[in-house]
């Protein structure tokens, strides 16, 4: 069975709960962070977030919008991370049969610092991150100890404005086409972002580029 996130943009309102939960439930310590003139914080996705609220202000027909990104792994269906890993180092990332979920283990210790690059390289959302004290390559793992005890992930547990969810696959797409289609009345460009190639559907209302330059895969 393939379990989908269906993360809908126009309910995020940057709490940032789904954030603070994932490092929570992954026992993943706080971060020095700095105001950069931003409210993202931390500047992007580390070994110490593997969710993260991205934010852009992006001009459109005269007035300013205020997009927000909740960005994490996509649990793509044919992850490309697991492809470069594999030319290298077997077991070393997992799709996990029963959920979709697309796992790194501790093998990915075993790659080297330029295999990783390449793992990371390979990734068409730039999600993979090395861990340098353990050594291994870190990402969102969809909280598969959740989701095999019937569990919600902890990112769509936490997010109190239903703009994360999370089920089997033909439902996400399901409820998402249905938002989408209404949406496309205001929003013309409001679209599901990749939808056959990913289990993290986003629903965006502009431009992909317009909420940042990974939103959308780079697949080359
Ligand atoms: S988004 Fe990147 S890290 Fe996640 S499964 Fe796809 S290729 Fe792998
Ligand atoms: S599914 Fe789990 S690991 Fe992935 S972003 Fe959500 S809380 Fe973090």
């Amino acid at each position: 069975m393939q379990m989908t996130f269906f993360i809908d943009t126009t309910r995020c309102t940057a709490c940032r709960g789904c954030q603070v939960a994932c490092k929570e439930w992954h026992g993943l310590r706080a971060n020095k962070t700095l105001q950069r003139g931003t409210h993202q914080n931390p500047p992007d996705l580390n070994s110490l977030n593997y969710k993260l609220v991205r934010f852009a202000e992006y001009k459109k027909n005269g007035r300013v919008v205020w997009y927000f990104f909740p960005d994490q792994c996509r649990h793509c269906q044919m992850p490309l991370c697991k492809e470069a890993s594999d030319l290298h180092v077997d077991g070393a990332i997992l799709k996990d049969t029963a959920t979709g979920a697309v796992i790194f283990t501790d093998r990915t210790r075993l790659l080297t610092p330029d295999q990783m690059k390449e793992v990371i390289t390979y990734c068409p959302y730039n999600i993979p991150r090395i861990d340098t004290g353990a050594g291994t390559l870190v990402k969102c793992d969809m909280c598969i100890d959740r989701v095999r005890q019937n569990l919600l992930p902890m990112c769509v547990k936490t997010c109190p404005t239903g703009a994360m969810n999370f089920g089997v696959r033909s439902e996400m797409l399901k409820m998402g086409e249905q938002k989408a289609k209404e949406l496309k009345k205001e929003w013309p460009e409001a679209q599901l972002v990749d939808r056959e190639d990913v289990n993290a559907l986003f629903l965006l209302t502009d431009d992909p580029k317009a909420y940042f330059q990974s939103a959308q895969g780079q697949r080359s």
